[in-house]
């Protein structure tokens, strides 16, 4: 019989759930601020997958999908043990922004990992590592736009050192996402003190940033994304020998790429979109007309974002006020190195 789980002051038996509180700080209004770990831990011996969520506070589409993971896992059928935290950054997510409040050098969490100080995103990172990360062998770690924008992709590490290079692109595959980033993680951004450089770059795990969908699209659009997060991480506990039966949600090819391309707008405004939630993954020539951002004052088109190259859209937004910078199209190069993976595993450059 395996041993028990133990996380902070709660012990999980094998083959059972369960869910730890662990303590991390006291505010300064008083009241306790603790992570919440749940775990279902298999009744077989098998690898640790960390499944992390929201730790941008305005990027909380994905606890939906991480919910329906915990509770459909049967942990008398695991092998091995999953740990899911749902709300990395309570502060954040609490305000609906993406980073954490206070007058910081830390104001973002995701480049926060394996810091040596006391702000709050630091100390949280600080529990996500030593109760999740660290006694993982794998991370999954979920991100995508604020309200009104939608993703599909996956970032990996091609400077991870192998295996984890290698195995993070075997897994990313398994996931089934039509679109997966091999970049260098560590050396370049996000930097190795985001979640995945450090789990990937320092750690040396298998480790990928995952962006499927986001809020503000149709019940039937937004379904879908679960759904395919669900399947994707299924796919993947399958990949890792810890489920019998998974999901193959592999479409009939997956782009490789290196280099992406963010068509963001200059001005704030409203953008008039012309291709929304339902164009993800739509192949655009370069010079296509992706959306014009709009005067809400004096109803003038102020700006036309167009696509500078032929990329596949792996970002896109839904009519809504941008601000200068804000999320709006995001291209995948389909030249620069791209590979493409043919559902049988073939392997050809364009
Ligand atoms: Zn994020």
């Amino acid at each position: 019989m395996r041993d028990p789980l133990v996380i902070g002051s709660t012990s999980v038996e094998a083959g059972q759930r369960g869910r730890a509180d662990v303590p991390v700080m006291t505010l300064l209004n008083g009241s306790e601020l603790s992570l919440s770990i749940h775990a279902i831990h298999g009744r077989e011996d098998g690898p640790t997958i960390c499944l992390l969520s929201t730790l941008h506070g305005g990027e909380w589409f994905s606890i939906e999908a991480l919910r329906r993971v915990t509770s459909l896992l049967d942990p008398d059928a695991l092998r091995g043990t999953v740990l899911v935290v749902p709300v990395a950054n309570p502060l954040a997510f609490g305000l609906g922004t993406r980073d954490t409040p206070g007058n910081s050098d830390s104001p973002d969490m995701n480049r926060s990992f394996g810091g040596r100080h006391t702000w709050s995103s630091d100390q949280l990172a600080d529990a996500v590592t030593t109760h999740a990360i660290n006694r993982s062998d794998c991370l999954l770690d979920f991100h995508m736009g604020p309200w009104g924008s939608a993703f599909q992709d996956i970032l990996i590490g091609g400077d991870f050192p192998e295996p984890a290079a290698e195995e993070s692109e075997r897994l990313a595959l398994a996931f089934g996402s039509p679109v997966i980033r091999r970049a260098d993680i560590v050396k370049g951004f996000p930097g190795p003190r985001s979640s995945i450089g450090y789990a990937g770059g320092v750690r040396g795990i298998p480790a990928m940033g995952i962006e499927i969908g986001g809020a503000g699209f149709s019940p039937k659009l937004e379904e879908a994304w679960w759904n395919a997060t669900v399947d994707g991480i299924l796919a993947v506990l399958g990949a890792m020998s810890m489920i019998d039966d998974p999901p193959d949600p592999r479409p009939a090819r997956q782009l490789i790429y290196r280099t992406s391309h963010r068509v963001n707008p200059r001005h704030g405004g409203l953008l008039r979109s012309r291709f929304g939630g339902d164009q993800l993954g739509a192949t655009v020539a370069a010079g296509t007309l992706l959306g014009e951002v709009l005067s809400p004052y004096s109803n003038e088109v102020i700006e036309e974002l167009r696509a500078p190259a032929e990329g596949l859209l792996f970002y896109v937004a839904r009519d809504y006020p941008v601000e200068p910078g804000g999320w709006a199209y995001g291209l995948a190069s389909v030249a620069d190195g791209a590979r493409w993976i043919e559902r049988n595993g073939s392997e050809g450059v364009r």
